[in-house]
């Protein structure tokens, strides 16, 4: 059965989950402030995590921030309050869904169903080494390189430009990228897309004279390769 490990420090939320998870069959280990959740993480390996954002020691986002740096387990955060910058932040630190407390058992077990799926699902598939001209895309270990140079991108501007680059030359509408990057359940602003476009036209775009971001006017974005 999969192992889940939470890191939650509100302990009768935690004694909760676990008491749910052991009984649907999942093995469950838990964590109660973010420095050991992390460790443990690092070290058992689970194959999923959930994360509540609010934590002593190191916060959510920061565990989340440092794991995603050598792993890609499925990660659910556990949010205290609507707060949408903390949710975006999360998942843009490389987060694959959250919650919002109070939640409802039944949709996180849904939830947890999904993301294991999704993540098994990738696991099985060859990832294979985009290019485009003189950009180099690397889904396995996470690499950018324009011209033989490692570009820095983050977690979800690295998704965006996979997602563009898998559907080369096709126009993808705000609400693909939303729902491939994203995730199907984020109800954001479908303005974080054009600002996402913005930061990858920052970085690969202008300081290498190229010009592979297109906006298509009432649809979205379309990824081609041309030099200026
Ligand atoms: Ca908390």
């Amino acid at each position: 059965m999969p192992r889940i490990l939470i890191i939650e420090d509100e302990k009768r939320i935690a004694r909760f989950l676990e008491l749910e998870l052991t009984h649907e069959g999942y093995e469950v280990e838990t964590a109660f402030d973010g420095r050991s959740g992390l460790d443990a993480a690092t070290e058992h390996e689970p194959d999923l995590l959930i994360l509540d954002l609010m934590l002593p020691q190191l916060s959510g986002i920061e565990v989340c921030r440092r794991l995603r740096v050598k792993s890609d387990v499925p990660i659910i955060m556990l949010t205290a309050k609507d707060d949408v910058s903390d949710k975006v932040m999360g998942l843009d630190m490389g987060a694959d869904d959250y919650m919002t407390k109070p939640f409802a058992i039944e949709e996180l077990l849904a939830r947890i169903r999904v993301a294991l799926k999704k993540h098994r699902a990738a696991a099985q598939l060859p990832a294979e080494i985009l290019t485009a001209g003189c950009i180099t895309l690397d889904p396995t270990s996470w690499q950018v390189t324009v011209r033989g140079e490692n570009v820095s991108l983050t977690r979800k501007e690295f998704d965006c430009l996979h997602y563009l680059m898998k559907n080369i030359n096709k126009a993808v509408t705000r609400d693909q990228l939303m729902n491939e990057v994203w995730g199907y359940d984020y109800y954001g602003d479908s303005n974080t897309v054009d600002v996402y476009m913005r930061y990858l036209r920052h970085k690969i775009d202008e300081p290498y004279h190229l010009k592979t971001i297109h906006t298509i006017r009432s649809v979205g974005y379309l990824f081609s390769y041309e030099e200026e």
